[in-house]
């Protein structure tokens, strides 16, 4: 981990709340250790559901979100967050995928030329998503892992977007999801605590079917991180974002201590850049 104070991290995802669920953890150990940490947020959620009337309406549900977002950045430390100006698509078949300001709707490569800006002026050594599956099927995410995937490597190319900032070429690029063992401790951390499984509810996948279709592979794993001192500092962020995770969230009523045990560690794939097999450090490898 020598060197983390000259290294910058962004980490590109759909709406605020992924970046404390899938990447709090690494988001403040690099920030405790004096990383640049920037947050690339496609769009502010303003399809989502609302936890408490109390706490936003659908008018204002976007600006709410991007408050919760500076306060959950607060919380783990993060230098940067930025919109890249889309708006929530909402789940997949809702009427609002079709919507001409939605993030799925728009032109890959205008998408991906707003992140090359932002990867050109920021100069990440690592970058990390969604895989192709964005980790749950909800179509931002599947445009974030596209968005992400062309703009990392167009932000090199001087002949792609030549009016956005000097070529940069990111070192790393991840994909986060969630493993086999993650989907299994949560659901059995929820049984223990009496809490119904969401899993299955509503005629939504239940948990075999979840890992099958969303699961990384554990063979696929090449990076485990150790996050277990920023736990609970991931769950303080998480439940931030109060719209998404009131008092009768899982989060929210999951002991602290099982979520401990669940998030002792976040993984990832590592698809380009160099690094051992089994790495424990996401810039591990690099000069
Ligand atoms: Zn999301």
């Amino acid at each position: 981990m020598a060197g983390a104070e000259r290294r910058v991290l962004m980490v590109v995802h759909a709406h605020p709340d992924d970046e404390s669920i899938g990447t709090g953890g690494i988001l403040a150990h690099y920030s405790a250790l004096g990383s640049r940490t920037v947050v690339v947020a496609c769009t502010l959620g303003d399809c989502g559901e609302i936890s408490d009337p109390a706490f936003a309406t659908p008018e204002n549900l976007a600006d709410v979100r991007s408050a919760e977002l500076a306060s959950a950045a607060n919380i783990l430390g993060i230098s940067r967050t930025v919109h890249l100006g889309y708006r929530d698509s909402g789940m997949d078949g809702r009427p609002t995928n079709d919507d001409p300001r939605s993030f799925h709707q728009a032109p890959l490569d205008e998408a991906a030329g707003r992140l090359v800006r932002l990867v050109r002026e920021e100069r990440p050594d690592v970058i990390v998503t969604y895989d192709a599956t964005g980790t749950y099927g909800h179509p931002d995410h599947i445009k974030a892992h596209r968005t992400t995937v062309a703009a990392f490597t167009a932000a090199g190319d001087w002949r792609a977007y030549p009016d956005t900032g000097e070529p940069w070429s990111p070192s790393k690029l991840y994909f986060t999801g969630a493993t086999r063992a993650t989907f299994t401790r949560l659901a059995q951390a929820m049984a223990d605590a009496g809490i119904e499984s969401p899993y299955g509810r509503g005629g939504g996948p239940n948990l075999a079917e979840r890992i099958e279709r969303f699961a990384i592979p554990d063979e696929r794993v090449t990076t485990v991180v150790d996050i277990s001192p920023y736990a609970d500092m991931k769950r303080a962020a998480l439940l931030a974002h109060r719209t998404q995770f009131g008092t009768q969230s899982v989060f929210a009523r999951l002991p602290p201590a099982a979520l401990r045990a669940i998030w002792a560690t976040e993984s990832f794939v590592r698809v380009v850049g160099p690094g051992p097999r089994r790495e424990r450090d996401l810039f591990e490898g690099l000069a």
